[in-house]
């Protein structure tokens, strides 16, 4: 067993997510193929790479804690956001959701470090693809207003004292709370589907 095996997989974690042997020796076997696939990608010992932050910070009102996968500095003095992603590739017409986490993150770095990443780019090391946008001041600032409104209504129900279940298929696919949602009539989707 390697260290990082020993560090990450610890008898809570596994217990927790009762994972069991078969599931780890696949779950391992993925992530080999996954780092394989990384290092075709890039040689993490050539131009320097930002690292991995975590972030407390307010904008526009709202309080954020956050990771930030990495964030790179270009010699030109640029920043770029660079973010991994384990799952499939996007459609070749990805829409404006598929970059929406990474926007934030680069409004949050705007707030926090009062200098705006020019750039996205988001890694699908299974897949040794990567796919990149630039980072507009129109977008940024639309994305901090979203999250604005999200904690404007956080903030209210909490006063109010009531949260309305809110559904989509993201959410509700994962969500661990369906047996207590009172989502009344809304097709809640399996997990499995
Ligand atoms: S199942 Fe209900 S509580 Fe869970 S994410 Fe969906 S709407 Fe929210």
């Amino acid at each position: 067993m390697t260290s990082a095996e020993e560090e990450i997989l610890t008898e809570d974690v596994q217990r927790d997510i009762a994972l069991d042997d078969t599931m780890k020796a696949r779950l391992l076997q993925e992530t080999d193929a996954i780092i394989a696939r990384y290092f075709e990608m890039e040689d993490p010992r050539g131009s320097p790479r930002g690292r991995g932050t975590a972030y407390r910070r307010r904008r526009e009102g709202c309080p954020a804690l956050w990771h930030l996968g990495r964030l790179d500095r270009a010699e030109d003095g640029t920043l770029t956001i660079v973010d991994y992603k384990t799952g499939g590739l996007p459609n070749r017409n990805y829409d404006s959701q598929t970059f929406a986490n990474a926007e934030l993150y680069a409004a949050l770095c705007e707030a926090q470090l009062g200098e705006r990443p020019t750039k996205i780019r988001l890694m699908y090391v299974a897949h040794g693809q990567s796919i990149e946008r630039p980072v507009s001041e129109v977008v940024v600032n639309a994305r901090a207003q979203a999250a604005a409104g999200a904690w404007s209504r956080i903030t209210r129900y909490y006063n109010d004292g009531d949260f309305p279940a809110t559904p989509s298929t993201n959410a509700c696919r994962f969500c661990a709370f369906k047996d207590l949602c009172r989502s009344n009539g809304v097709a809640v989707p399996d997990a499995k589907s």
